[in-house]
């Protein structure tokens, strides 16, 4: 039995085990921390949950292709709920809250109950919505490989040719960002709204194809969050056999005469027959070989990708928030700077309602703020200003919010805030970014799994296919796996 060796045990991680050992592989799975997920976590601070890795799943209901890979992987199955929280998005204004609803026709209703004169602009809004509803990415097989599935997915191809005749659509809103799709409209409520759903710099695709999962039902959240889906995932791993090695820092990856031979932990080498690296790609082609690696494929990455990263701020409050939005974005009335960027709106995360989250009567609340402060939180690591600057950010934010919610004023007991240097220190993840930017005109596109210079190395995870996200993680895992069985001529398994 051919013996694999997996770097890092995030859902791309998880996956690719997964798989290989479905496949008949000898996997182990190097984490550098004492837990799965990477990304995909959750904490507790001070008798709070605060979820950090995940707000809505596609793949999360049945209707869509990529729920047979979560079902797979063990991530999702008929005993994990799924909550589909509607209103998506609510934002709050002292005139009038307008509601980002699942359902396309309701929708159209209510946005139209808000702005006659943007009739043109909500009926081709939603007639997008329903083209786009019609098309989810498939799950395909590569090119000269051998499968055998227990189930077989029908209908991929059926899907493929609906996404074909989408394509005119995409192409043109894929020459817009977000903020300029929403500047489109004359209401400022409407216009506040669709800049809330994805960050503004994201093409206005991207958008689209958000709005279009979550009418499908699709874009969940799996009860538990993002850690316990990850420790579903490691379980099925360790079930199937395989050896997850926690604590364990890979150094590098060692290659022999063209060969990706084991990896070097506490500078001892472990040999393997193979290694998937499932690092952040950026960071690993950088750091994990004697040289950073360049094939051309590598280099577009390097110069093409626009990282996403925020600040996330946990608040931890002793107030019952349940009648309020589950996720609200509100205008402040007193904006603050913060890393040079003018905040005039937050929007946060309220899990009031989730069991388990908060003690009884009081709530959880978590809120990203986008963009890139790196330099911003490094200079401050350097200068000794980091633990104060966190604070002032925290306290700046619940003076904020408490002038717009007098029921938490006072009421705020736990903050916590991770910056992009929490999520590189915690996931090794580069400048601690986890996705990637589909900008205006940026185009899809799937890097190779392999390496043109060194054989029996496979990369995957998040960066490998832009936007990223977790089903771009556990599908991206499969893929390497299929190319490790397409190079030792070995049958791939799975239930897709
Ligand atoms: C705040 C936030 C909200 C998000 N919301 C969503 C969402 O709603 N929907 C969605 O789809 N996605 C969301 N994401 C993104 C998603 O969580 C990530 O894209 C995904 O988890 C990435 O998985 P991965 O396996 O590719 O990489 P990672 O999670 O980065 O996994 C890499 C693993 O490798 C380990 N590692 C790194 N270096 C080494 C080394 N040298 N040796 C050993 N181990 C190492 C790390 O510890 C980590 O466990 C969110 C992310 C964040 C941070």
């Amino acid at each position: 039995m051919k013996k694999v060796i997996i770097v890092g045990g995030g859902i791309a991680g998880l996956s690719a085990g997964i798989y290989a050992l479905q496949s008949g592989f000898d996997v182990t799975i190097l984490e550098m921390h004492t837990i799965p997920g990477g990304n995909s976590t959750s904490w507790r601070r001070g008798g709070y949950f605060f979820e950090g890795g995940m707000h809505w799943l596609t793949g999360s209901s049945k209707g869509n292709p990529i729920y047979k890979v979560w079902a797979n992987l063990g991530a999702l199955s008929d005993d994990v709920s799924v909550y589909n929280r509607d209103p998506f998005v609510t934002y709050l204004d002292s005139s009038q809250n307008i509601c980002l609803y699942r359902d396309v026709n309701k929708l159209e209703k209510h946005l139209l109950s808000i702005s006659q004169a943007d009739i043109k602009e909500i009926k081709s809004l939603c007639k997008n919505i329903r083209k786009f509803s019609a098309i989810s990415m498939p799950v395909t097989d590569i090119k000269g490989v051998t499968v055998k599935y227990k189930d077989k997915q029908k209908g991929s191809m059926s899907k493929l040719f609906k996404m074909l005749t989408a394509i005119p659509t995409m192409i043109s809103l894929n020459k817009m960002s977000t903020g300029e799709f929403a500047g489109r409209y004359r209401h400022r409520l409407i216009r506040e709204l669709l800049s809330s759903v994805v960050p503004v710099d994201y093409n206005a695709t991207s958008l689209i194809f958000t709005l279009a999962t979550l009418a499908t039902g699709d874009g969940g959240y799996p009860e538990g969050g993002s850690l316990s889906m990850a420790q579903r995932m490691a379980k099925s791993f360790e079930r199937l056999g395989g050896k997850i090695n926690y604590n364990t820092l890979v150094q590098k990856v060692l290659v022999k005469k063209g060969k990706a031979v084991g990896v070097l932990v506490d500078d001892k080498e472990i040999l393997a027959d193979a290694v998937v690296v499932t690092v952040d790609t950026l960071s690993a082609i950088d750091k994990l070989f004697d040289d950073p690696l360049h094939d051309g494929w590598m280099d577009v990455m390097r110069e093409r990708t626009k990282l996403t990263m925020n600040s996330f701020i946990c608040l931890g409050i002793e107030a019952d928030l349940s009648d309020l939005p589950e996720n609200m974005v509100m205008t402040i009335d007193e904006p603050f700077t913060y890393a040079g960027s003018d905040i005039n709106t937050i929007g946060f995360n309220n899990y009031a309602t989730y069991k388990g989250y908060a003690p009884k009567g009081c709530t959880s609340v978590t809120m990203a703020l986008t963009g890139d402060t790196y330099d911003y939180w490094k200079n401050a690591k350097e200068q000794g200003t980091y633990y104060d600057e966190k604070k002032r950010l925290a306290e700046v934010i619940i003076d904020r919010l408490s002038s717009k919610l007098p029921q938490i004023k006072d009421k705020v007991v736990v903050w916590d805030v991770a910056t992009p240097l929490t999520f590189e220190r915690y996931c090794g993840t580069y400048k601690g970014s986890w996705m990637t930017v589909m900008g205006k005109g940026s185009k899809m596109i799937s890097y190779p799994t392999t390496s043109e210079s060194i054989a029996s190395l496979y990369f995957a995870g998040q960066r490998m296919q832009p936007p990223g996200g977790l089903p771009v993680a556990a599908v991206t895992g499969r893929t390497a796996i299929q190319y490790l069985c397409r190079d030792t001529n070995t049958v791939f398994q799975g239930n897709i």
